[in-house]
């Protein structure tokens, strides 16, 4: 026992048990706030990898991901028809003209505006990125290709219908989108997913632009 006969603790045992709160205390408190740091930079770390800065939306990779996630899960579905994925390239008209007219704030502001539009289109599972510069990608699971092209559609009207207003001066936007859809000959990965849905974005650029092209 730490008491002695006289009923009173041991000066030694009481010696110790300060040194061992002294140091034991602090040292708690350290790895405490240590961990807390730790978690905090995680956070941060994993928001810089998968979101883009500007506009708040997935950046690339991270849609490539999902993309591929789901093309995955489509596979392993235990049913004999693939559950479909429909992607939507989206790539905003003459964006260098707004970049040159009315300057590069003005141009981000026009992405920000895009991106919002986009999000409040997009449906809970649906996963909207910024594929790169003035191009975004929205991936919709469970979407075949004539539903995907109704939605892009819409997109397209509300993209230009936007009211972007910089320094008191309305900008006005449109985008070319381009529509595909796995599973759908030829679209066989995520990668053949973008590639078909970047050419048909590309034949609406080249046959007039602010329309919808479906693979
Ligand atoms: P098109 O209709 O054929 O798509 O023409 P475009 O002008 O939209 O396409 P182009 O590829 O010629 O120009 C894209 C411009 O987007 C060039 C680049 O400076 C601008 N851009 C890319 N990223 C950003 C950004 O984060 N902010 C701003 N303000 N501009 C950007
Ligand atoms: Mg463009
Ligand atoms: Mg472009």
């Amino acid at each position: 026992s730490p008491v002695a006969d006289n009923g009173r603790p041991f000066d030694g045992w009481m010696a110790i048990r300060m040194t061992v709160a002294f140091i034991l205390a602090p040292l708690i408190y350290l790895c405490i706030l240590a961990m807390k740091r730790w978690a905090e930079r995680e956070n941060l770390y994993l928001e810089m990898s998968t979101i883009d800065g500007l506009t708040r939306l997935s950046n690339r990779n991270s849609l490539i991901t999902r993309g591929q996630e789901e093309i995955r899960r489509a596979r392993a579905a235990d049913s004999t028809t693939l559950p479909p994925l429909a992607c939507i390239m989206i790539d905003l008209d003459h964006f260098k003209q707004i970049n040159d007219t009315w300057g590069h704030h003005a141009g981000d502001e026009v992405l920000v505006a895009a991106s919002k539009v986009m999000m409040e289109n997009a449906r809970p599972n649906d996963e909207v990125g910024r594929y790169g510069g003035e191009e975004f990608a929205v991936l919709l699971p469970g979407t075949t290709l004539v539903q995907a092209k109704l939605i892009a559609e819409r997109l397209r009207k509300r993209i230009s219908h936007m009211a972007v207003e910089v320094d008191g001066q309305k900008i006005e936007v449109t985008a070319s989108l381009g529509v595909a859809c796995y599973p759908s000959p030829g679209v066989e990965a995520m990668s053949d997913l973008l590639k078909t849905a970047d050419k048909a974005l590309y034949e609406a650029k080249e046959t007039g632009r602010n329309k919808v092209v479906s693979a």
